[in-house]
Order: C-alpha cells, then sequence, then structure tokens
C-alpha cells in the first residue's frame, strides 16, 4: 500500500458552523474530533451521497435513470493546514430544463440544507493540486481563479503567506458580479495584511460593483491580462482552477462530432499555450 493510500482515510465529522457566502455558496466548517488533520493546501475530500437519508430515494431514483452507481463527489478544502478546523465550500450547481440531463445530487443539500450539529462522513485527503515540494518553492505564484474554482487556491494562498512570506503572489479572480464572489472581502483583507506579498485583481463579466472601493475590471481575463502580469514577474508558477468542460459535454460533442465550447479553464490553458509559457510552470484544476 503506498503511503498516500496510507494517509487516505474516512472521518466522522460534525458541522460546527454554517457560512453563507454567497447566494448559492456556503462553507461548512468541520470538526473532528482528535483526527490528525494531515492534508496539503489544494488537497480535496471526497463526500459519498449515498450516506444523507434525505437523499435515499433521489439517489436511487438517478442511479435508475443512469444506470450507475452514483459516485462520491469531491470538495476542495477551503481551510489551510494550519488552521483548527477543516473547511469545505460548496456552491450550488442548478438545474436547467431542457439544458441539464439530471437535476444535481449533493451540492444543494450541502449548501443549502446542511445544519450546525448534524454529522457527516468524508474521506481525504488526496489530490495533486498542491505545491511542489520544499526545496522547489517558486518565487511568484499566478493565481488564475473563477467562481468556486477559488476554493483550493484561497488555501494555497492562506497558507502560503503565512509559512512562505518570501513567496510573492498576484490573484486574479473572474466572477459574476461583486455579490457571486466567494471569499471577496477575505482576499482584500489578505491583502491589507501582506501587501508586499499579495496583489488581488477583481474581474467581473457581468455586473460592475457600485461605490467598490478596490481597482477592479470588467470583461473576461484575457491573454492580453494575463501576459501583463506574468511578464513583470520573475518565476511564476501558475495555479488556475475553475470551471472546464464536463466529460458528460465532451461525451455529448463527440457523439454530435462537434468541438465543445471552451470554458474558463480551457480559455486560459489556450492562452497560457499562445504565450509560449512552458507547462512545466502550469497547474490546473477543473470542477466540470
Ligand atoms: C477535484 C475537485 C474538487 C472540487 N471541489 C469543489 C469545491 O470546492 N466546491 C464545489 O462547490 N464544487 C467542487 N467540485 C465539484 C463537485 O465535486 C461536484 O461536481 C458538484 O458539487 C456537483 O455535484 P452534484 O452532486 O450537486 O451534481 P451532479 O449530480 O454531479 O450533477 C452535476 C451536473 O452533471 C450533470 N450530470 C450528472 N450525471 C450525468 C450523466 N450521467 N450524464 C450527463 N450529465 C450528467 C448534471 O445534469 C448536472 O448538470 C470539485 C470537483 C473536483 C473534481
Amino acid at each position: 500500500m503506498s503511503a498516500n493510500r496510507k494517509k487516505i482515510k474516512k472521518l466522522e465529522v460534525m458541522v460546527a458552523d454554517v457560512i453563507q457566502e454567497t447566494p448559492d455558496t456556503t462553507t461548512l466548517i468541520l470538526f473532528t474530533g482528535n483526527d490528525l488533520l494531515d492534508y496539503k493546501p489544494g488537497h480535496f475530500v471526497t463526500i459519498d451521497p449515498h450516506q444523507f437519508v434525505a437523499l435515499e430515494r433521489w439517489t436511487a431514483y438517478l442511479e435508475f435513470k443512469k444506470g450507475k452507481k452514483e459516485l462520491p463527489r469531491a470538495y476542495s478544502l477551503s481551510s489551510s493546514p494550519d488552521e483548527k478546523y477543516l473547511a469545505i465550500t460548496v456552491k450550488e450547481e442548478m438545474y436547467f430544463p431542457g439544458k441539464s440531463k439530471y437535476p444535481p445530487l449533493l451540492s444543494p443539500i450541502l449548501s443549502m440544507r446542511t445544519r450546525k450539529g448534524s454529522k457527516m462522513v468524508i474521506t481525504g485527503f488526496t489530490g495533486p493540486y498542491t505545491l511542489p515540494k520544499d526545496g522547489n518553492m517558486p518565487k511568484e505564484i499566478l493565481h488564475i481563479c473563477a467562481g468556486s474554482g477559488v476554493v483550493p487556491n484561497f488555501s494555497i494562498l492562506k497558507y502560503t503567506l503565512k509559512n512562505y512570506p518570501e513567496i510573492k503572489h498576484h490573484f486574479m479572480y473572474s466572477n459574476q458580479s461583486w455579490e457571486n464572489t466567494i471569499f471577496g472581502k477575505e482576499l482584500i483583507d489578505l491583502q491589507m495584511d501582506f501587501p508586499n506579498q499579495l496583489t488581488v485583481d477583481f474581474l467581473f463579466t457581468r455586473k460592475a460593483p457600485e461605490d467598490f472601493q478596490v481597482p477592479f475590471q470588467t470583461g473576461r481575463i484575457s491573454t492580453e491580462m494575463i501576459e501583463n502580469i506574468f511578464n513583470k514577474m520573475e518565476q511564476a508558477q501558475i495555479y488556475i482552477c475553475g470551471p472546464g468542460v464536463s466529460k458528460y459535454e465532451k461525451i455529448a460533442a463527440r457523439k454530435e462530432g462537434v468541438t465543445p465550447a471552451p470554458r474558463f479553464l480551457e480559455s486560459v490553458l489556450q492562452s497560457l499555450n499562445d504565450l509560449g509559457i512552458d507547462k512545466s510552470q502550469i497547474t490546473h484544476e477543473s470542477y466540470g
């Protein structure tokens, strides 16, 4: 058994707090008792929908319709390993009649209907979206995130600001509006607390905020924006997380003989490719 397999275990946790981040996103603070929280920033846990009594009939119905077992869903940790509690931050997936093939299963209950004191089993900790080993740490990190893709980067950011003060961060973060911006206030506070280590660029694609005290841009993250920032950095590692083309979209497109329209992740990767940035400088994770 590999060392990594040994570290993956089931933990029974109690929801110690429920924090509404945005209208559709909630952070669950999880109390694990005396279990050792041996995880890296950027790691995720998995949660099996079969454990929720309230979802029993729904899970059975979806399994019948899909003809396969519903698998555990992955959730990145929004907490940093040096914080006392574990935290996950879950965005409610929506159902669009005529567009979505099935209604979402787990995210609505985690983000909208989980109360303080409830218990659940999580399995963790794992994932490749982490920092390099000590000795290979970059001088700079360029974070490029959209929506709930901010979650693992927020953990990486909090951890490195405190434990690797020599690393400089540039955080590009795209959302539809300020109201949808998860950890927006926390990022502003971190920028004030670590002015020499962190610069945050907020981008809003649908609605520009009024009376916003912090500089921001409108529109999508473009190749030019990345180029401007990347060129000012000396030796940057780039961490990109956000929505990508899902495996279901890929299968559907293949059947129709078309290429699926790029989403955030594919567009950013295309920009980095166009800029000739070496793949070894890029780490990415998709929630699609
Ligand atoms: C590494 C990783 C980390 C993640 N971290 C986070 C996080 O920190 N926060 C967060 O909010 N999310 C995160 N996610 C996403 C999360 O795992 C779930 O995918 C998300 O919460 C949706 O789950 P659900 O059960 O609500 O929806 P699902 O039931 O999985 O449905 C989602 C969509 O897929 C479609 N679909 C489902 N099954 C099929 C099928 N058989 N055929 C066609 N279409 C189908 C549905 O129509 C729906 O549009 C992460 C994902 C990964 C891979």
